[in-house]
């Protein structure tokens, strides 16, 4: 099992309905460890940036502007086999497809609106982390991740 880390977000509709710390808890609950975390705004431009994959989709302007809707809790999450653990942890993009017991199923409110982002692969993972973090702010760095 690999040593990986992995990009959370606590999207704008969590934090608003007052859950940030609930997630947070859920996810330290499941074994992961929290390296860095920050409550941000972001701007369009950087929303833009992180979802630039995503430019092609018809919902893509929308997902900027709720994105942007208001603060989001971003953290870097470290595990073995971090990144498949919090995809299954998070459950379903569209939370009426999520299990039960998953934060989605718990705590979103629709397939846009879906309470938090986690990185998707190790190539992502990176990227993202960096998007949001540099290396002062993480916790306990290895080299080699
Ligand atoms: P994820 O990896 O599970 O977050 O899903 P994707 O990478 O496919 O999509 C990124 C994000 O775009 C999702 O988490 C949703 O917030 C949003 N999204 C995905 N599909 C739709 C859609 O059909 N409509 C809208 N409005 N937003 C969507």
């Amino acid at each position: 099992m690999a040593l990986e880390r992995t990009l959370s977000i606590v999207k704008p509709d969590a934090v608003e309905k007052g859950v940030a710390a609930q997630i947070l808890a859920r996810i330290e609950a499941s074994g992961l460890k929290i390296i860095a975390l920050k409550m941000i705004q972001l701007t369009p431009e950087e929303a833009q940036g992180f979802y630039a994959v995503h430019k092609e989709r018809p919902f893509y302007g929308e997902l900027v502007a709720f994105m942007t809707s208001g603060p989001v809790v971003v953290s870097a999450l470290e595990g073995d086999n971090a990144i498949a653990r919090y995809r299954e942890l998070m459950g379903a993009t569209n939370p009426a497809d999520a299990a039960d017991g998953t934060i989605r199923k718990e705590f979103a409110t629709d397939i846009e609106k879906n309470a938090v982002h986690g990185s998707d692969g190790p190539d992502t993972s990176k990227i993202e982390i960096a998007y949001f973090f540099n290396a002062t702010e993480i916790q306990a760095p290895v080299e080699a991740l």
